[in-house]
């Protein structure tokens, strides 16, 4: 269980002259008002999250290497064809389509990753509940850094130029063994936490999971609430 109120109040508790990020909307709040503002703009919003979820973004990597075995399979079918039985033929096909068609779930973001916090440790489920890495909140490594994406370059150009454009943050978090970089589209890190303990990380186009702001901040508060984040001071600079 993730309950985001309970570790706002608790960081707000303990540095009464920080801003505390809202676990709801994200914005920073000063310590002796985040209570109400929890329950004055927050009022509806549920005590514990049994987990925080977005689109799975790691799965690209598999499905790409999947594509690549498959054209590889159908090039080695078609160079051997006349031996190859129907069912060797078929593989590749299979293969492909496989890929192509998870690509296109991912895409739509019908695809899911869950993030859920069991035993001190955050565990990512991803790869349609297959794949499951666990990470020790305790010293953590944190890096963030914007997340690049590409649009075309101008509009309505059809010969594929492209152009790189920071479509986000991430938040990457390193127990030294398992490394996990969760991306949203709102405001990085070092906005709402003190920036020095953070290290500023390379642009990256590779993420693991996107997440909506307030799951992002979830999961942050549970970093702080383990020493990985440190609260800003009111009237410091952002
Ligand atoms: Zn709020």
């Amino acid at each position: 269980m993730i309950r985001p109120r309970e570790l706002a109040l608790e960081a707000a508790r303990t540095n009464p002259g920080a801003l505390v990020p809202c676990p709801w909307c994200g914005s920073s709040v000063g310590a002796a008002k985040l209570e109400r503002h929890l329950d004055e703009v927050h009022a509806d919003a549920p005590t514990e999250l049994p987990h925080v979820e977005g689109p799975d973004a790691g799965i690209y990597v598999p499905m790409i290497a999947l594509g690549v075995l498959g054209v590889v399979m159908f090039g080695i079918t078609v160079a051997v064809a006349p031996e190859s039985g129907r069912i060797a033929a078929a593989l590749p096909v299979v293969t492909l389509g496989v890929a192509f068609a998870v690509s296109f779930l991912a895409w739509r973001n019908v695809v899911r990753a869950r993030l859920r916090f069991e035993r001190e440790m955050l565990v990512l489920r991803s790869f349609f509940g297959l794949h499951r890495r666990r990470l020790v909140l305790s010293h953590l490594r944190v890096e963030t850094g914007s997340v690049m994406g590409s649009r075309p370059a101008f509009p309505g150009d059809h010969q594929g130029r492209h152009e790189e454009i920071k479509v986000g943050h991430y938040l990457r978090l390193s127990d030294g063994t398992t490394t996990l970089t969760l991306a949203s589209s709102g405001a990085g890190a070092r906005k709402r936490w003190q920036p020095d303990g953070v290290r500023q990380g390379p642009k990256r186009r590779w993420v693991d999971v996107w997440l909506p702001t307030s799951a992002m901040v979830a999961v942050e508060l549970l970093v702080h609430a383990h020493g990985g984040l440190r609260v800003r001071e009111a009237g410091e600079s952002s």
